[in-house]
């Protein structure tokens, strides 16, 4: 059996991208094979694809951690999942045995990788099927489609695990999300909004700020041509942000720190810009502000986040559907943040 996927067997250019035919994979015996229906884009598809410092990827490698679709066959021991269930990907895969697994914190399992960006070889969501762990594959709420369902799983995770579970998030607060844009900042946005909080969204244009503002924002700063630090402070009367939600890096840590009122705390999951930033110590100590660092989330949490999915409170954002042969067109725009949430992709 073969089956359609985007593959690359070197780091570079969009041009390594190449879709073609590949095997069909085979369900071990606690796995079940989905055929994909739709998959969403992420940033870490760009860092799988450019190549990241530090880190080995597996060739030839299949992006793609988001995936909705239909199982159409399970493994012999599988008893949870069946043929044509609607399923979701919980993009972590642990060994579900160890002591950090066993206690809700699967993501410092010696054994962690992220579905579709560390697995392989020719294991990820770009493609017409794909291979999870039973275990991995949750019910898709009945009221999505497909398209909605793969905007969902690893932003609404990333974004819940920080702002609830790290961040401890609380009504009233005044929190800061950059990039309102982002898969990430446009779930943040709802999420806190969800929780009572006020919140501060930026983003590069105006009508990005339109619809950031339509998501809940309660204040928007355009981050590229106003002074953020300053109307932060203004919106804030002087006292600055309890919580900054973080993941641009190096174009904004600084501006981050500068904006967090005392006792404030930061809260980060990547930096698309860049690792290098400069922290001025001073206002750590000084303030007492606190920095938590963020890397993804349980599957209690995934089951968490498709609840309050299904039941309307948060809405996955789809800035546009793709044939999945023009995912290299999908990279362009994520690099030059032209979207508004997320691009999904169709096999
Ligand atoms: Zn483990």
């Amino acid at each position: 059996m073969r089956m359609k996927a985007i593959v690359f067997y070197e780091h570079g250019d969009t041009d390594v991208l190449k879709y073609e035919d590949v095997p069909t994979p085979a369900c071990g015996p606690q796995e079940v094979l989905i055929r994909v229906a739709a998959t969403g884009c992420n940033y870490n598809d760009i860092w799988a694809r450019r190549g990241l410092p530090g880190m080995k990827f597996i060739f030839p490698h299949i992006s793609g951690c988001d995936v909705a679709g239909e199982v159409c066959d399970v493994g012999n021991e599988v008893t949870t999942v069946k043929a044509g269930d609607r399923v979701v990907v919980h993009p972590a895969i642990s060994c579900r045995t160890c002591e950090y697994c066993t206690s809700g914190q699967e993501y410092f399992c010696r054994q962690f990788k992220i579905f579709g960006f560390q697995t392989g070889p020719l294991q990820g969501g770009q493609a017409e099927y794909t291979k999870v762990p039973e275990i991995n594959a949750l019910p898709m709420p009945s009221n999505l489609s497909f398209q909605h369902a793969a905007a969902v799983p690893l932003v609404y995770l990333t974004a819940w695990h920080m702002l609830v579970t790290r961040a401890n998030i609380r009504a009233g607060e005044d929190v800061l999300v950059w990039g309102a844009g982002s898969g990430v900042g446009s779930a943040a946005i709802q999420i806190a909004k969800l929780f009572g909080a006020r919140v501060i969204a930026t983003a590069g244009t105006n009508s990005k700020l339109e619809k950031a503002r339509n998501l809940g924002a309660d204040e928007v700063i355009n981050h590229s041509s106003q002074d953020v630090v300053a109307e932060v402070k203004r919106i804030t009367n002087k006292r600055g942000v309890n919580l900054v939600f973080e993941h641009v890096g190096g174009a904004t840590w600084e501006r981050s720190i500068l904006s967090l009122a005392f006792g404030g705390r930061i809260v980060i999951c990547g930096a698309t810009t860049g690792y290098d930033a400069l922290t001025d110590l001073r206002y750590v100590f000084n303030k007492q502000l606190t920095i938590l660092g963020c890397h993804q989330g349980t599957k209690g949490e995934m089951v968490t986040v498709l609840k309050l999915v299904e039941a309307g409170h948060l809405r996955p954002v789809v800035d546009r559907v793709l044939p999945l042969r023009d995912v290299a067109h999908a990279h362009r725009i994520m690099e030059q943040r032209e979207h508004f949430g997320k691009i999904v992709l169709t096999p």
